[in-house]
């Protein structure tokens, strides 16, 4: 199935205009204060309040099953691409928790997919460790995009939003252009936006979306790479978001776990290439994790209701878990580390 509001358009009057930091600031409180209303076709009692949840606060020593919600959740269709700003509960990017240590002062990042889930939590932690940050996503994201715009903006840093189809090389090309110029230069590029639909049989696999999903998935991010590496010094970082499906694909995801590999085996080839001029070129991998992406076509909604359930921890991981990984391979720190891939799937022991 075709996504079918991504195509709406909005200029980029539209989206750098208008950003107010009052509207902002009330859409930004955490999350999981604000459970609201009980949609009114679920099937079991979602767990929401979560009453033994501890704080999501990562500077505190505790349980970390007990740090975030745990299933049942409601179910929550959502259209494809989806907004983090409708989920119930609404996921944790660190947007209240995550602390910066100047570990990336200077620096100049793109993050695609960065209005909402782990992009929105890499761009959030990357701006608080002193980067500047332009974010790409879908024109009908601009809800989201503008709450991390705020909050790069208040952690005093630039950003920049880049709207638009990643899966049109064109716009490849100039997003590439449009941060380097905006941001005076690029340092590190997180390759993370993403597209997953849930099919149940190869019959019902139109080539529509197989495209499509090879299109966002890997043929962008070979495009925004080409496009970006011309610009890298030294010390640059690459970072692409795969998956726990490159090492143990679902049967209902065929054609995205198929991108998740291709994304692993892209990361080792070019790290390799790359390694001689000092850019760095790594992945993550993570498992169940709380974002629009899931709940917007990526799983069926009886899976959304237990979702996290299979994982070790008993819960999705939040996508605030993963900022201290990209801040990690973005840093200096990881000076070592190239064609690495990093797992982060709360125990189920891939890759
Ligand atoms: P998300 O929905 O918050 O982020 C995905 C983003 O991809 C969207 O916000 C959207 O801006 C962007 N996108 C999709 N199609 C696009 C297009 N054609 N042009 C431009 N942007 C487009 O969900 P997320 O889970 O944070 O996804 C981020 C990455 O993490 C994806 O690559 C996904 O495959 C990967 N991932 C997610 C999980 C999980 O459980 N959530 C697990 C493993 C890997
Ligand atoms: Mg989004």
């Amino acid at each position: 199935m075709e996504p079918k509001n991504i195509f709406k358009k909005a200029s980029r009057r539209q989206v750098l205009g208008g950003l107010s930091i009052g509207v902002v600031a009330a859409q930004t409180v955490p999350v999981f204060a604000q459970q609201t209303s009980t949609p009114a076709n679920q099937q079991v009692t979602p767990n929401q309040e979560t009453p033994n949840q501890e704080t999501p606060n990562q500077s505190v020593k505790q349980n970390p099953v007990k740090q975030y919600p745990s299933p049942p959740f409601s179910q929550q269709p959502q259209e494809p691409p989806g907004l983090a700003s409708k989920m119930i509960p609404r996921p944790d990017h660190g947007e209240t928790s995550y602390q910066g240590s100047g570990r990336l002062v200077g620096r100049k990042a793109l993050v695609t997919g960065g209005d909402s889930g782990i992009g929105r939590a890499a761009a959030i932690a990357f701006a608080r460790e002193g980067a500047d940050v332009a974010i790409n996503y879908l024109p009908f994201e601009e809800l989201d995009a503008r709450e991390v715009i705020q909050l790069i903006r208040a952690a005093g840093r630039k950003a920049v939003a880049i709207p638009g189809d990643i899966r049109n090389e064109n716009f490849c090309n100039q997003l590439i252009a449009n941060a380097v110029r905006e941001l005076g230069g690029l340092d590190i590029l997180v390759n993370n936006a993403g597209r997953q639909q849930s099919v149940d049989s190869i019959l019902d696999l139109t080539t529509e979306q197989f495209d499509s999903t090879f299109k966002t998935n890997v043929y962008a991010m070979f495009w925004l790479t080409k496009a970006a590496v011309p610009h890298f010094s030294p010390g640059a970082s690459i970072i692409n978001t795969s998956s726990v499906q490159a090492y143990d694909p679902s049967e209902n995801l065929l054609d995205y776990a198929q991108t998740k590999s291709a994304i692993v085996a892209f990361t080792k080839s070019l790290a390799k290439q790359l390694a001689k001029k000092g850019i760095r070129v790594n992945a993550i991998a993570p498992g169940p994790y709380w974002t629009p992406l899931q709940v917007s076509g990526g799983q069926p909604q009886s899976t959304i209701v237990k979702f996290g359930s299979d994982s070790p921890m008993g819960r999705p991981g939040q996508p605030a878990e993963l900022a201290p990984t990209y801040v990690l391979l973005a840093s200096q720190e990881s000076s070592y580390a190239t064609g690495q891939v990093y797992g982060a799937s709360g125990g189920s022991g891939n890759p």
